[in-house]
């Protein structure tokens, strides 16, 4: 039978229930594992490198999470070069060799001590909380199985080439992962950025790479800022390029791309002002579960997060006040404790960003704050906060962190609220919690999205189950963890490839 790959286990092995810290945590697995850890003197050094920075922890800039190095944008040519390289003799490996590279990856992390470092990178370095660090993890594993068995029944002859792949910080692992096994599996070679705020675990992920047998000239990790991710996207030789990130970045690539006569693929996957449409049959306990999960989990920074929350005026005060009352209950603190909820966002510059919008709106609609737990000097928090809007023109761009935009309707207005979803211009993710369906079929053929969930929450779309993926701002598709996905990364002689 197939591998079911969306099967979750949050424990995980573990009994999380005991564990209260971190260096709790810690401290069990290297007596179960027999293992040291040290985490802090972790390095990360890129070819030509700067002078090492320090990472610190967003939570608590007193913990230093390890050491990184940066590449100078203009070393890059030199990397491309290594790759167009190893191009010819790695798209002659065959696709089951590529496959049990990609399994014994997945299987290396798995292994408990391996998977509790990963863990603590994640919440040290990204600041994640540990379920949310325990689905990375599981969602990393996932891709890789899946793309394997993917390439062997697709077994896809002819690759791209030379691919880029270009990641995010706010799924450091999972994303970067996908990205860079898929364009693997299917006989390309990658040259993999990591966003500079997540480096470390992007490092330790590649190093266990090469230990499943990926050779060091097929795929090379470059640590960067932006103009890294710049200069390699803009060498003329690269084959293609797997973005996740920004629309406004993702528009800078696409015009570079285009420029080009010989028409380099591109994989984007991008932003969203993701809503859920909340109607009076709705289950009000189940909505203010949901409406927690998908706009504050992970302290919103998730693309498919909800940023507006449609309710029908009928049932809206005595569910908003259901709403302000559970997010009272938030731990908003450092994510090595297990009882936060929320964790800080990754960086100043992102808190300000946040902050600046909390602050606008603070001036013209009503709002219902969360109090922050953690005192820990410079660290990034911010308060959860809803915001009870007039209408939709309130709110003009994707605002990610922990920010839900509330706006009421009337049941004859549906189709128009719809419509000014529709008109943010994104496509990505979008609820819906209703008892008529009529009104969820009305809903679902009327609303522009890559993923739909219906009468749950909107986030954690699971690989190989609800590949994940949208259009129009939100991105190019195919869907990441969908069965197109790979398609995109290989050309395609045959007619009688199946799907
Ligand atoms: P970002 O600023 O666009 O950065 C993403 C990556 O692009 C980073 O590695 C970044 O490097 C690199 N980069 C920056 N400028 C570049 C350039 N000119 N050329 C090439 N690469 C460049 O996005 P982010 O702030 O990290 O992530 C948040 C965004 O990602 C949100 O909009 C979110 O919705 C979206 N996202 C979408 C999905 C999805 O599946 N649809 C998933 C996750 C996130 P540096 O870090 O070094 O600047």
């Amino acid at each position: 039978p197939r591998r079911i790959y969306g099967e979750r286990d949050n424990s995980y092995g573990l009994d999380l229930s005991n564990e209260h810290t971190l260096a709790q945590l810690q401290a069990h697995m290297q007596s179960a594992c027999n293992i040291e850890f040290d985490i802090a003197s972790l390095t990360a050094v890129a070819v030509n490198h700067q002078s090492p920075h320090s990472v610190l922890n967003p939570s608590d800039h007193r913990d230093v999470v390890g050491q990184v190095s940066f590449i100078d944008a203009g070393s890059v040519g030199e990397v491309i070069s290594t790759s167009i390289a190893a191009q010819n003799t790695w798209q002659q490996v065959p696709a089951a060799t590529r496959a049990a590279m990609l399994r014994r990856f997945a299987d290396l992390m798995e292994e408990p001590s391996r998977m509790a470092l990963l863990m603590m990178i994640t919440v040290r370095e990204a600041g994640k909380t540990l379920p949310n660090a325990i689905a990375e993890i599981r969602e990393a594993i996932d891709f890789c199985r899946y793309y394997a068995d993917e390439t062997e029944r697709l077994n896809l002859s002819t690759p791209v080439g030379t691919v880029v792949a270009i990641s995010p910080w706010n799924f450091p692992l999972a994303i970067f992962v996908g990205e860079v096994v898929s364009a693997l599996a299917t006989g390309n070679t990658v040259v993999a950025k990591p966003a500079e705020q997540t480096s470390l675990i992007a490092h330790l992920a590649v190093s266990w790479l090469y230990e499943a047998g990926v050779p060091t000239d097929v795929l090379q990790l470059v640590l960067g800022a932006g103009d890294v991710g710049a200069a390699l996207t803009s060498d003329n030789r690269i084959n293609g390029v797997i973005f996740t990130g920004s629309t406004e970045v993702a528009k800078r690539i696409n015009s570079l791309l285009a420029a080009r006569d010989d028409n380099p693929v591109l994989i984007a996957e991008t932003g969203g002002m993701n809503a859920m449409i909340v109607d009076s049959t709705a289950l009000p306990e189940q909505v203010c579960l949901d409406v927690l999960s998908s706009a504050f989990d992970s302290a919103g920074q998730r693309c498919s997060a909800l940023r507006i929350l449609c309710i029908q005026e009928d049932i809206a005060d005595h569910v908003v006040e259901m709403i302000k009352g559970a997010m009272d209950e938030l731990v908003v603190d450092n994510p090595a404790f297990l009882a936060t909820d929320v964790g800080p966002v990754i960086d100043a510059e992102a808190q300000e960003n946040l902050l600046s919008h909390i602050n606008t709106l603070k001036q013209i609609a009503p709002y219902h704050e969360v109090a922050i737990k953690s005192d820990a000097p410079n660290a990034t928090f911010v308060a959860p906060i809803l915001f009870e809007l007039k209408d939709l023109s309130q709110l003009k761009k994707e605002v990610f962190g922990p920010v839900l935009h509330v706006v009421r309707f009337a049941a004859h207005e549906l189709n128009d609220l719809i419509d000014q979803i529709n008109k943010k211009g994104y496509a990505l993710t979008h609820g819906i919690h209703s008892r008529i369906d009529s009104t969820i079929e009305q809903i679902t053929d009327r609303i522009e999205a890559g993923n739909v969930y219906i009468n749950r929450n909107i986030v954690g779309a699971v690989v190989g189950v609800q590949p994940f993926g949208g259009h129009a701002m939100s991105g190019t598709g195919p869907k990441a963890g969908g069965p197109f996905y790979l398609q995109r990364l290989s050309r395609i002689h045959r007619w009688d490839t199946p799907v």
